[in-house]
């Protein structure tokens, strides 16, 4: 992978050739070469030969005609739009062009996407066609619908000069990781019992910190309820459903099961 790109977002993308199929969305700064990431990551999927850019479909993705690179991008709008994503759908649709490659979708910038673009695409990001990796570019994962993060993995883009020992890069990580948390939890209350359970396997499966994620959506709580948006007794429904996930945490209930658990006892 690029040597632009900080060894440890570097590790992640490349951990995705293991397991190309699915829908991921790389996010962090502007300029942090993202997009390029995107790229190079459809190229090494489906190069076809040992010597790099010398390949027939090397070369179409260079040239921007390889059939089975499909990209989605701003054309004359702000935003991308519904119609948009009905055109990638119907396209999706048909069979991949080559045989034997890795068909990749880069929607840059998903933060762009208007709220209607992103629920179209829900049941694309759910479950892709076979052989198929959809990317979202964005800068800001918060502009992101939680129903859409929900179905996708997120590789966060850390600044290629950044020390990876450094406190700053262990602030911006740890400041992230915070904001992704509180707006899962923030998620949770809008949305269904199977984007909850969906939720539960995606944080179990990143190693999300569970304990933090239960106070974040225990804060918010506490906070709904003092403004009114929540009565005492579902809070309470919900306070105790959060107590009995944090004592189920501590006694090591593997974290999938405890997540289910919870998501189960909210809904
Ligand atoms: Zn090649």
């Amino acid at each position: 992978m690029s040597a632009r790109l900080h060894p440890k977002t570097a590790t992640q993308v490349d951990a995705l050739r293991e397991h190309p199929f699915g829908s991921v969305i790389f996010h962090g700064p502007r300029g942090i070469g993202k997009a390029g990431a995107a790229r190079e990551l459809a190229t090494r999927l489906n190069c076809l030969g040992d010597e790099p850019a010398k390949c027939t479909n090397c070369r179409q993705i260079e040239a921007g005609n390889f059939p089975d690179l499909i990209t989605v991008g701003l054309l004359d709008k702000a935003s991308l739009s519904i119609e948009q994503v009905r055109g990638l759908t119907a396209a999706l649709a048909l069979r991949p062009f080559t045989a034997g490659s890795v068909r990749v979708v880069i929607i840059d910038p998903a933060d762009q996407l208007t709220p209607e673009a992103q629920n179209a695409l829900l049941k694309l990001l759910e479950e892709p066609p076979p052989r198929t990796l959809v990317i979202l570019v964005a800068q800001h994962l918060g502009a992101l619908l939680v129903t859409v993060r929900s179905r996708c993995q997120a590789i966060f883009f850390v600044r290629a000069d950044t020390d990876p020992s450094s406190a700053q890069t262990a602030d911006s990580q740890e400041v992230d990781a915070q904001l992704s948390l509180a707006a899962d939890a923030a998620g949770v209350e809008a949305q269904t019992l199977f984007d909850r359970l969906l939720l539960a396997a995606r944080l179990a499966s990143t190693g999300a910190d569970l304990e933090r994620f239960g106070e974040a959506l225990h804060r918010r709580v506490i906070a709904r309820l003092e403004a009114n948006e929540l009565d005492a007794s579902s809070a309470n429904t919900w306070l105790s459903a959060l107590e009995r996930f944090r004592l189920q945490l501590r006694a090591k209930v593997t974290a999938r099961v405890a997540l289910e658990r919870l998501m189960l006892e909210l809904s």
